[in-house]
C-alpha cells in the first residue's frame, strides 16, 4: 500500500477531476490511499490492483480464491460516511456515462426511438433525460 498510489488513465482523463479528494474503487470501495494502483474509467468509475486480479483469476479459472472484503456491516461508521460521497459520485458518475453513450450515438445519427427503445423507454422520454 501506498499514500499515493499510482493512477492510472487508460479511458478517461484524471486532470479533470480534484486531485485533492481520495478516489475510491468503484468495486471494493477501498479509498486510494488504501490501494497501490487505482485505474480510471469513463465518469469518475474506478478498479484497484486488487480488484484487478480477481477479476484475472476469474477470468482465467472461473474461480479466485483471494479472500473476500470486509462487509460493510463490519466497517466503522466514520467509514462508512466518508463512503457516501464517492458512492455518489460513482451514481453520478454512471449517469455521464450513459449521457456520453446517447451524445456518441446521437452524434451518429441514430434516432431517439432506437436510443429509447435500447432503453425501455419511449422516444419522447429518451429526448427528453438525454437531450
Ligand atoms: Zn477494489
Amino acid at each position: 500500500m501506498s499514500v499515493n498510489p499510482e493512477v492510472s488513465e487508460p479511458r478517461a482523463s484524471m486532470a479533470d477531476l480534484p486531485q485533492t479528494e481520495p478516489y475510491y474503487c468503484s468495486f471494493c470501495l477501498r479509498p486510494s490511499e488504501e490501494v497501490e494502483k487505482l485505474v480510471a474509467g469513463h465518469g469518475r468509475i474506478f478498479i484497484c490492483d486488487e480488484c484487478v486480479a480477481t477479476c484475472n483469476d476469474y477470468i482465467l479459472t472461473g474461480k479466485s480464491d483471494r479472500p473476500p472484503r470486509a462487509s460493510l456491516e463490519k466497517a466503522p461508521t466514520e467509514r462508512l460516511l466518508a463512503l457516501l460521497k464517492p458512492i455518489e459520485e460513482t451514481v453520478e458518475g454512471k449517469s455521464n456515462q450513459l449521457q456520453s453513450v446517447v451524445e456518441t450515438l446521437r452524434s451518429r445519427r441514430v434516432s431517439w426511438a432506437h436510443i429509447g427503445q435500447a432503453l425501455g423507454i419511449s422516444r419522447q422520454a429518451a429526448w427528453e433525460r438525454f437531450s
